[in-house]
Order: structure tokens, then C-alpha cells, then sequence
């Protein structure tokens, strides 16, 4: 095969991997960052001389990951493996997370004692031991030979039952409270669960049965591990050069032009279609959540029992996806309380936490003063039980917002950018990768791929780059 110039936009987890894989197989590739880090949504921060990785908390579906690493050491004729070019530990926790909502509270999986552990355990049972097709279809096309099978398993797991929500309304013997502590996780693909695949009610139990893990050191170790990865196999990084516009072989960034064969865009689908010079009309398109964001470093442990991961529900779970789905805010909203006692993950001295308040899309700054950030923090700290406002732990801090996040990612800075179509929220459909119209132009990334998260971004990038390798070689 010929050699080919290829440029990646974005330096976030699916652009590194995707780079990583196509110089792997041989071919010249540029990797274009506009911001000054690596990672992308995944960020790391100092505050007060502790590291925070902000952005992605938690790995799941490992065994994406661990495909990435076999189709990387299987790829091109150098001698080291993954393994000894960037080695990462990920570290398996106790739980998914402790759950709090409407007075009750529950440890994923449901521990022994709890009122719902008969109903989970049979849950569980059905759903925890779906990882492997699930897994097949993140890293396969939907049409392939493995993930026709894989599939099927799934679907007739929920018969005509087709939506999270319907599916879970069908399950008479689940308690109403368990059933609201499933479907909070299609906020995973930043939407309600009327708008997501039945799908979406498995993976809890998959990530229950096959634990949730944290690199040691955090979530920032994947991209930098990537890095790694890709500078060994000869990808040229170039940072803090914002590209401006796009078009056939060329790529124009803020600094000089870029000449390639293939250019390859991990960037959001809107911002791509802007790139090569297309309108988009940003009235009335419904976009997935965003949220606030505080990381602190606590001057005061929080008390002894609280859990790595907590997660606290909105009284009214509707009422907060139909406020999201208007680009509004919500009178209750998900919070994610992570706590990383000092030494635990990061080489940290002292503890810190981070609080992820799902908020609206809407592009703006908050503090924690904002009415908003200021309710969630009182009534998180009155749920959770502490003995005291949440915020009088807090020594340094810093806060990402919306604002934040639509800098450099989709309009009003929706984390996994515009919603979909009901049948794109999960890996049964095949996304656009390239098109015929424009055979040069490639796209990874949560812009392509359903839902959003690691395992999603990670997977499009596999299957896009074998359809392109596949491509070149002819
Ligand atoms: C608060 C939060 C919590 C999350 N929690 C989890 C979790 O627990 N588990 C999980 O699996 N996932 C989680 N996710 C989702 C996960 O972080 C993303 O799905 C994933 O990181 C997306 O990677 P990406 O490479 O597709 O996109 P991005 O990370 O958005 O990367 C895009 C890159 O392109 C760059 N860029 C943009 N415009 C330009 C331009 N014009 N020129 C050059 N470069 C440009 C950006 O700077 C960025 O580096 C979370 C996300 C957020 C924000």
C-alpha cells in the first residue's frame, strides 16, 4: 500500500486513537490540535498543586479499550508492543456508584439488605451478561458478520418494547424507584430514555457486572497514553493551530495551509459542515446536555462514608429531560458527586472532589454563586446527608460550564452534541464515516458515533479506520 498524507483534526480521545492506528499502518499522518492540551473533553487541571482530570470519570466496556490495544499491536511491522511504548492500569471500583433519589438510596450493584436487591439481582441477571455483544457492536459495523448475531441477542431482549422508557415500564416486577435509577443513565448519551434505544437500560447492569474502572493516575492517562501511542508510530502533533476551514486536500488553519490526501475530523458533525463553508442553521435543534462543572480541593475530607461515586437524582427525573430537551433549566437536575480521597487514583496530598451539575446546552457562564449551581450544591449536600453545605469543604476550585464547553465543541456546549434520531442512540445502526460525495473527507468521534463516552468514541474510531485502511488499500 502507498503511503498516504493524512490529517486528523482534534486531539481529543477518538482523534489520537484514530491517528494512532492509520500511522501505524503506514501512512503519514498529521494530527492538528486548535487548543494547547491533550484530550479534549478529557482535561487535566492543577488546583492548589493536586491534579484533577476533568471531564470523563469513569471507564466502562474495558474491552473496547482492549481491542484498540490488540488491532494497534497487530498493525505495521514495528517491534514494541502497547504495553511497553505506554503502559495504563485501570482500576476496577467497588461500585458504579451510590444512588440517591427521592429519600432511598442504593449502591449499584444493589447490595444485600437493600429493599430492592431481589428485584436488581434479577435484573442483572438478565442484562449483566450482555457486555460481550455490546462490546462486539462498539467495535464492529453494525453489518458485520459478528455484530449481525450479537445484534439479534440483543434485541430480543426487548421485543417490540423499543425505547428505554417503554422498556422499562413493561417490567411490572421492577420497583418505580430502580426503574428511574436505570434510565438516568441514558444522560450518557445526554438525552431522556424516550429518546434512547432499549439498549440503554442494559448497560447499567453491564457495568455493574463488569465493574466500572479509573486509570491510575485518572481518566487523563488515556489520552495521554494515546499520545504516546501515536508519536511511536510516527504521528506528527501540532498543537495550538485552530483549523478555520476545510475543503478538498487542504486544510487552512489560523496559522498556514496543510495540503493531504485524506483529511479525517474528529471535530462535531456542525462544526465540520462550518468548516467546509456550509451554513447550519442553529434555531431549533435539539442538543444533547451540557453541564457545570466544580472541581475542588477539600480543605475537610467529606465524612468517612461517603462512596468515590455518588449520584443524585432529581425528584422528578421527567421533568428534568423535558427542561434539558427545551434548552432549559431544570428545577432538580443529575448531579455527580466524585470524591477522591487525598492518594486514591492521583498522586495527590490532599482530597478533592468533583461535582457534575447536568445542566441545559445553553452556552453560559455559571458560578457557584449562580442560583442554579447554588440550589444543586445545597440540596446535593441536604440528599447526600452531610452535615454541612458541600461548598464549606471546598479550598480552591474551578468550575467549567457551558460556556466552557462550547468554546471549542458543539453549539452551547452540549457534551455529546446534537441529539439524534431515536435509532442512532446506540451502536445498532451504522454511522457515516465518508460519504460519496466527498471520498477525501473522513469522521470520528462523538460526531459520528451514537451516545457519546469512551467506549462509543473509541469504537467509531476503530471501525472507521478499518473501512479507510480497507479503502486506501485498493
Ligand atoms: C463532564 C463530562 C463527563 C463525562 N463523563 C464520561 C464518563 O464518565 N465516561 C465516559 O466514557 N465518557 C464520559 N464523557 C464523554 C467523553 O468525555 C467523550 O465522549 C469523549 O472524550 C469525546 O472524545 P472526542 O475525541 O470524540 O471529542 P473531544 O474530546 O471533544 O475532542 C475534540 C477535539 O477537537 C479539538 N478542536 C475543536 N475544534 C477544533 C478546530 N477547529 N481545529 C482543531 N482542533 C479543534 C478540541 O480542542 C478537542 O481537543 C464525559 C464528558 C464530559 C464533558
Amino acid at each position: 500500500m502507498k503511503p498516504k498524507s493524512i490529517i486528523v483534526l482534534g486531539a481529543g480521545i477518538s482523534g489520537l486513537a484514530t491517528a494512532s492506528l492509520v500511522a501505524k499502518a503506514g501512512h503519514h499522518v498529521t494530527l492538528i490540535e486548535g487548543s494547547s492540551w491533550i484530550g479534549g473533553k478529557s482535561k487535566r487541571i492543577i488546583v492548589d498543586g493536586q491534579r484533577m482530570d476533568t471531564g470523563p470519570a469513569l471507564v466502562t466496556f474495558l474491552g473496547v479499550w482492549e481491542e484498540f490495544i490488540r488491532r494497534y499491536d497487530l498493525l505495521g511491522n514495528q517491534n514494541k508492543k502497547a504495553i511497553e511504548i505506554a503502559p495504563i492500569t485501570f482500576e476496577p471500583l467497588s461500585e458504579v456508584g451510590e444512588y440517591f433519589y427521592k429519600g432511598e438510596k442504593c449502591l449499584l450493584p444493589v447490595e444485600k439488605g437493600n429493599k430492592w436487591y431481589e428485584p436488581w439481582v434479577r435484573f442483572e441477571k438478565i442484562h449483566g451478561k450482555l457486555g460481550k455483544e455490546i462490546t462486539t457492536l462498539l467495535t464492529n459495523t453494525s453489518i458485520s458478520l459478528k455484530a449481525i448475531p450479537a445484534g439479534n441477542k440483543l434485541i430480543s431482549n426487548y421485543g417490540i418494547r423499543f425505547t428505554t422508557k417503554r422498556y422499562l415500564n413493561g417490567l411490572k416486577w421492577l420497583p418505580e424507584g430502580l426503574k428511574e435509577i436505570i434510565s438516568i443513565h441514558t444522560l450518557n448519551a445526554g438525552v431522556g430514555p424516550e429518546k434512547t434505544l432499549a439498549l440503554f437500560a442494559t448497560i447499567p447492569a453491564v457495568m455493574a457486572t463488569q465493574q466500572v474502572r479509573v486509570p491510575v493516575g485518572g481518566v487523563n492517562e488515556i489520552p495521554l497514553t494515546l499520545e504516546k501511542l501515536a508519536r511511536y508510530a510516527g504521528v506528527e502533533i501540532v498543537m495550538n493551530e485552530k483549523a478555520i476551514a476545510i475543503s478538498k486536500n487542504k486544510v487552512t488553519t489560523e496559522v498556514r495551509e496543510y495540503q493531504a490526501d485524506i483529511i479525517i475530523s474528529s471535530l462535531d458533525a456542525k462544526v465540520t459542515q462550518r468548516l467546509l463553508g456550509k451554513t447550519t442553521n442553529e434555531t431549533n435543534r435539539k442538543m444533547s446536555c451540557s453541564g457545570v462543572a466544580i472541581y475542588a480541593v477539600l480543605d475537610e475530607d467529606l465524612p468517612i462514608n461517603t462512596k468515590t461515586h455518588s449520584v443524585i437524582m432529581p425528584e422528578d427525573p421527567a421533568a428534568m429531560h423535558t427542561a434539558l430537551g427545551k434548552n432549559q433549566l431544570p428545577k432538580e437536575s443529575m448531579v455527580f458527586v466524585n470524591y477522591y480521597q487525598a492518594g486514591h487514583i492521583y498522586p495527590n496530598n490532599k482530597s478533592t472532589v468533583a461535582v457534575l451539575i447536568t445542566a441545559p446546552a445553553d452556552g453560559k457562564h455559571y458560578s457557584i454563586e449562580s442560583d442554579f449551581a447554588k440550589a444543586e450544591l445545597e440540596r446535593v449536600s441536604k440528599v447526600m446527608g452531610l452535615p454541612k453545605n458541600i461548598k464549606e469543604y471546598f479550598g480552591a476550585f474551578e468550575v467549567l460550564d457551558p460556556e466552557y464547553f462550547s468554546g471549542w465543541g458543539a453549539t452551547g456546549g452540549a457534551l455529546y452534541g446534537e441529539a439524534r434520531k431515536i435509532w442512532q442512540s446506540g451502536p445498532l445502526h451504522t454511522p457515516k464515516h465518508s460519504s460519496f460525495l466527498r471520498p477525501w473527507l473522513w469522521r470520528v468521534g462523538a460526531s459520528t458515533h451514537p451516545g457519546g463516552g469512551i467506549p462509543a468514541v473509541l469504537g467509531g474510531s476503530l471501525i472507521a479506520t478499518k473501512k479507510l485502511l480497507r479503502h486506501l488499500g485498493k
